[in-house]
């Protein structure tokens, strides 16, 4: 690691363990999810303008119109992610952004394959993963709606831009038995968990969420 990212004072180790401690006030149980959160520097994702403010539950700007998403949301959709008897082999990510969240999944499942729309976020995310020594992560620069249909089929699917309506590809990339955790909807969206089943898809709402938007084409 880079001497300027070890992190002093406020990105220190100990901020991260109080993030830590109000994520398990708020809910969430999953001791490998949260240990990796405990470890993992948020402070390099976003700008070095913003460093001091990363370890607060909150979305943060990272350019381009995005958001790195809130600890919290996090937590929860990786938590969700991981509710399944088997280990994850693949996971697929749409919506790369800061690279947050792909780097906590790197560190509790095989491979994981990130799409992102926004080139320049991309380069900055690919930066991020080779400082970190994280080599279990694929990018793509491509529209997320259609899925990475190449290593197709993923036994979870997290996607952290809301469409409007869950994209068919997505669904039909899911591994039988893997989860597709995703916001679905306009200005109020439901996190939504859709499991594919032998009987067909079972969908369960979580809560209500704010995301930024899924959108089509390529910046
Ligand atoms: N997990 C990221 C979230 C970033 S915000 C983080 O915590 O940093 C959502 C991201 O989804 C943005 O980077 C946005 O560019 C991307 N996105 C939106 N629509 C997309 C699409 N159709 N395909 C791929 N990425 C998309």
């Amino acid at each position: 690691m880079k001497p300027e990212h070890r992190g002093i004072g406020m990105t220190s180790q100990r901020t991260r363990e109080r993030m830590v401690k109000r994520l398990q006030e708020q809910g969430i149980t999953n001791m490998r999810v949260l240990d990796v959160m405990r470890h993992l520097p948020r402070h390099i994702f976003v700008d070095e303008a913003l460093a001091s403010r990363s370890y607060e539950d909150t979305a943060l700007p990272i350019g381009h119109g995005q958001t790195i998403s809130q600890p919290y949301i996090v937590a929860r959709m990786t938590e969700i992610l991981l509710e399944t008897d088997t280990a994850l082999d693949k996971v697929l990510e749409v919506g790369t952004g800061s690279g947050y969240q792909t780097a906590v999944l790197a560190k509790l499942v095989r491979s994981v394959y990130s799409v992102e729309r926004i080139r320049p976020l991309q380069d900055s995310a690919r930066r991020r993963f080779q400082e970190l020594n994280l080599f279990n992560i694929l990018l793509h620069h491509s529209d997320g709606t259609w899925g990475w249909q190449d290593h197709a089929p993923y036994d979870g699917i997290i996607v952290t831009a809301a469409p409007s309506q869950i994209p068919e590809s997505l669904l039909e990339q899911l591994a039988m038995g893997g989860r597709l955790v995703t916001p679905v909807g306009g200005h109020q969206q439901k996190l939504t968990v859709i499991t594919k089943t032998p009987a067909g898809y079972e969908q369960q709402v979580v809560k209500q969420v704010t995301f930024v938007p899924m959108l089509s084409g390529l910046e």
